[in-house]
């Protein structure tokens, strides 16, 4: 059969077949400049010239500018409203509870790695944080269903060749299993994709890696420069395995701090409770997630859910005067234009400024984790991202405003 012919429809996009090995890359909280000044530094050799050659692109990534939401956009291809993946949680007010959204059965498409691995492609993933890694392997034909690979550095002492494609894949890179807290975290990610790549040549690898670095350290500081240097190396063997590499991020980062350091926190609960009486509105934060020492489970992104009978509008300007608020959206609104699935959104949206996060009650914030200035996202303001691939995609329009979500197409269906 042709290449052409064994092109891929998915969630309404088609894709044409690889034609090379294609590994996206998904730097988790990768501002752009963190890649312009290690460049400029000298610290990144491969990424550089990579750039001058293939296709160097801004894209925006899905709004909340948060982890999950934007990496099932990016291999589903769609937003939020086809996958239905919004943040780490939402309020399920039939139920009454907080549900985690980190299991499969909220997912409402099928990712390209999945589609591709149905019809026979060799398909890895490697992911940090093993909270995403169901979520990307959805679908995969793992174990004896297929060839398929799916697993985090966070877990990778415990894989099986059942449920993961791979038998104890620590031992199988000849690598410790990292902190949670570390940039070794994504150095795995790395390591076992130049593995994969040299042994068993994945048609399509994913790997994402995790922001423990991006929180911590600016764009053009040493240590930043140093995990993308780090980066690079690995970039450069996947290239030169004759892969195609194409690389994006889940969103950026920024300081959420004011001149002298300290973060600038808008407790959105507590307001709440004073204007409309205690616990009567409910916040969701959805980058709240089991790993919050280096955030404090702060970003520039809330939902709330108000009692029936609420004066939505009248909250929503109170909530639009607060100082550090950006935009403020009733459900419908907010569904539109970040295009949400409006049954896990609450009644309003709120997203705070580039310098300014949300929290819920302060007393629920333990900030003493924090062991640099706070740096976040989720906002409005972390919505620019790199789209980089290695090879040139000289049809692709020069104005075209593209999405991190459109990476599969660019690299396969344009990128030469
Ligand atoms: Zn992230
Ligand atoms: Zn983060």
């Amino acid at each position: 059969m042709s290449e052409s012919a064994r092109a891929l429809t998915v969630n309404g996009r088609t894709y044409a077949w690889p034609r090379r090995p294609l590994v996206v890359v998904c730097v988790d909280g990768c501002e752009p400049d963190y890649l312009t000044r290690a460049v400029a530094a000298g610290a990144m050799p491969w990424l550089g010239p990579a750039r001058a050659r293939g296709t160097d692109r801004l894209a925006d990534c899905v709004i909340p500018s948060f982890t999950n939401p934007n990496n099932l956009s990016i291999v589903t291809g769609a937003p939020p409203a086809v996958h239905g993946i919004c943040g780490n949680y939402f309020w399920d007010a039939d139920a009454g509870v907080e549900v985690m959204m980190n299991d499969p059965k909220y997912l409402r498409a099928e990712s390209i790695l999945a589609a591709f691995s149905r019809a026979g492609a060799a398909v890895g993933v490697v992911t940090a944080k093993d909270k995403l890694r169901r979520l990307l392997g959805e679908g995969l034909r793992l174990g004896a269903e297929g060839s398929a690979v799916c697993f985090s550095s966070e877990r990778a002492a415990e894989t099986t060749g059942a449920e993961h494609g791979l038998d104890g894949a620590a031992a199988w890179l000849g690598r410790p299993v990292p902190s949670v807290y570390s940039a070794e975290l994504s150095e795995f990610v790395f390591a076992a994709g130049v593995k994969l790549m040299e042994t068993r040549r994945p048609d399509l690898l994913y790997l994402s890696t995790t922001d423990y670095v991006q929180h911590k350290h600016a764009p053009g500081t040493r240590d930043a420069n140093a995990f993308y240097q780090m980066m690079d190396g690995y970039l450069a063997r996947l290239d030169a395995l004759g892969a195609t590499v194409a690389l994006t991020a889940d969103h950026g980062m920024n300081g959420k701090t004011d001149a002298a350091g300290r973060p600038q926190v808008i407790y959105l609960q507590d307001l709440l409770d004073g204007w409309i009486g205690a616990a009567r509105a409910r916040v969701i934060l959805p980058i709240t997630d089991p790993y919050v020492v280096h955030h404090g489970a702060l970003g520039s992104f809330a939902t709330v859910h108000l009692p029936g009978g609420a004066d939505v509008a009248g909250c929503m300007g109170r909530i639009a005067a607060i100082a550090g608020m950006e935009v403020v959206l009733d459900r419908d609104e907010a569904c539109r234009r970040f295009e949400l699935p409006k049954d896990r959104m609450g009644d309003v949206v709120a997203v705070s400024r580039r310098d300014w996060v949300i929290g819920t009650s302060e007393a629920r914030h333990d900030l003493s984790g924090l062991d640099a200035p706070l740096r976040s996202h989720g906002g409005i303001s972390e919505q620019r991202v790199p789209l980089i691939v290695s090879r040139p995609a000289p049809a692709l329009p020069a104005d075209a405003r593209l999405r991190n979500f459109d990476i599969y197409d660019v690299a396969l269906n344009h990128a030469a």
